[in-house]
């Protein structure tokens, strides 16, 4: 219609997932909705998306019982209901985005510090690679085990990632692989695309997109947000 819609931005999408319970916090409401520095982590997701410019279209999906406080929380934005599991929710969130979407990112309310800045470079990755993970080098030892717990053997760490979001598709390639791989156990959206055989490329992630779990992880994030908002005090103290 206008010179508007043939924006960049405007061919990129991001379903921001939210659906799930997070018993292993022990909150009251459904992890997205606990609120961290008086926001929710849905909110903070999002704003950082949307801070990013490199994306167009956002889709939450949260939980039926909180769709309409989703909506209230978060104007402009396209609220949808989740499934059972991480990958239903993300199909829900598929199907919600315009179709002139091509690039498709896929985020972690609970990863909701995640910078504007890792949300545009994995943008701009997934524009020459097709399918873009964020993940940082291990500083533990890893070693594999099996099930009474006996260590079978030691990966190289050098070799390994610990993967992040948002994670970046082609969304033709996205769409594909989750039609494959409906019903599987894989925890996320890369790891159905290498079961179609397609390349995946890990590019530079971030400490800030670490994953919100425990009590103790919601800690360290208030702490990291704290220390992000006051640079300038804590320098000129
Ligand atoms: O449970 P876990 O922390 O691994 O979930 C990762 C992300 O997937 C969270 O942001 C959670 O809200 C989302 N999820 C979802 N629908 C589900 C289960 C998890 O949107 N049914």
């Amino acid at each position: 219609m206008t010179a508007h819609h043939d924006a960049p931005d405007d061919l990129v999408g991001c379903v921001v997932v939210a659906a799930g319970s997070g018993t292993r916090l022990g909150a009251a409401v459904p992890k997205a909705f606990v609120p961290l520095g008086g926001v929710t982590l849905l909110e903070h997701a999002v704003a950082r998306v949307r801070t990013s410019g490199a994306v167009g279209h956002v889709v939450a999906v949260v939980p039926d019982e909180l769709h309409a406080r989703a909506v209230e929380l978060l104007p402009g934005t396209t609220v949808v209901t989740g499934g059972a599991d991480r990958s239903a929710s993300v199909a829900a969130g598929l199907q919600a985005l315009p179709d002139r979407c091509a690039v498709v990112l896929v985020h972690d309310a609970a990863r909701c510090l995640a910078p504007p800045e890792l949300v545009a470079q994995v943008v701009e990755a997934t524009r020459r690679l097709g399918a873009v993970v964020p993940g940082l080098p291990l500083v533990d030892t890893v070693k594999r085990v099996d099930a009474a717990g006996r260590v079978l053997d030691t990966p190289d760490r050098a070799g390994l990632r610990a993967v992040q979001t948002p994670q970046g598709f082609d969304r033709a390639l996205l769409e594909r692989a989750h039609e494959a791989g409906r019903g599987s156990s894989v925890t996320d959206d890369a790891g159905l695309v290498e079961r179609l055989g397609e390349p995946v490329h890990v590019v530079p992630g971030h400490p800030l997109a670490l994953k919100i779990t425990t009590a103790d992880d919601l800690g360290r994030a208030a702490q990291l947000l704290a220390d992000a908002d006051a640079p300038a005090a804590r320098m000129g103290s």
